[in-house]
């Protein structure tokens, strides 16, 4: 039985003298685990469609020996990503963070994403960290911790004063609501996230926070992240 599917190769490894396993991070099955065969070869037909990052359709063979890549078709190799180490990092993030999110089960909202902000980060010359700091506030409030400025999430109040994180809950709150494990968010910190939120990726190139913001409110979300998830992923 043959499948086809729309792919990022998320990683590979070399395997026996010719081939390369690979995790696939694909639109339609989640993760798909799958084997290159001999395509370290000097002439394999599939020797760019086995590099990280590529992204491309995919046709792959479920046989009784694993899952075996017959034909690929490259829609985008990222080849700016190559040489600019700026851009490399953070599309290393992009893919450290899928690699601990993504299932073997669909989640077109996190693919999507994924594609829009490796996009940004190789062909829109926004500063640096802007795409990331979108794609978490972005993956964040889809898996339902949207980041609220306005109401505190526990007691509905106006936030008027200072503002928290609730690690816990990975929600924003007031003075009082905020439990021993909350952190305060800085004004410098907001204002960089409500900016780069309300931003697409294509217009983040036109975004300028000043004050470090953006290194503020990326400290943040990875310790929202490592709450969330237990781990921490890849940062230059
Ligand atoms: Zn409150």
């Amino acid at each position: 039985m043959s499948t086809k599917v729309k792919a990022f190769v998320l990683e590979a490894k070399d395997s026996k003298e010719k081939d390369k396993l690979a995790t696939l991070y694909t639109l339609e099955n989640g993760k798909f685990f799958v084997n290159f065969k001999g395509v370290r070869g000097a002439k394999a037909k599939l020797k760019a469609a086995k590099e990280v990052f590529t992204f491309g359709e995919y046709i792959i063979e479920q046989t009784k020996a694993g899952n075996i890549v017959t034909e690929a078709n490259i829609i985008d190799n990222f080849m700016p990503l190559r040489n600019n180490l700026d851009k490399f990092y953070q599309a290393c993030s992009i893919f450290d963070i899928v690699k601990k999110l993504a299932a073997p089960s669909p989640d077109p909202a996190l693919f999507i994403e994924t594609l829009k902000a490796m996009k940004a980060i190789c062909y829109d010359n926004s500063p640096k960290y802007y795409a990331l700091l979108k794609f978490l506030i972005d993956i964040f409030e889809n898996m339902g911790y949207k980041l609220n400025f306005e109401k505190c999430a526990s007691c509905g109040a106006q936030l008027t004063g200072k503002k928290f994180l609730n690690l816990d809950y990975g929600e924003i709150v007031c003075a009082n609501c905020r439990q021993m494990t909350a952190l305060e968010v800085a004004p410098a910190t907001i204002g960089a996230l409500k900016i780069i939120k309300q931003t697409p990726y294509e217009k983040l190139k036109t975004v300028k926070l000043g004050g470090g913001g953006e290194i503020k409110a990326l400290n943040l979300l990875c310790e929202n992240f490592e709450w969330r998830f237990g781990s921490k992923f890849f940062i230059d």
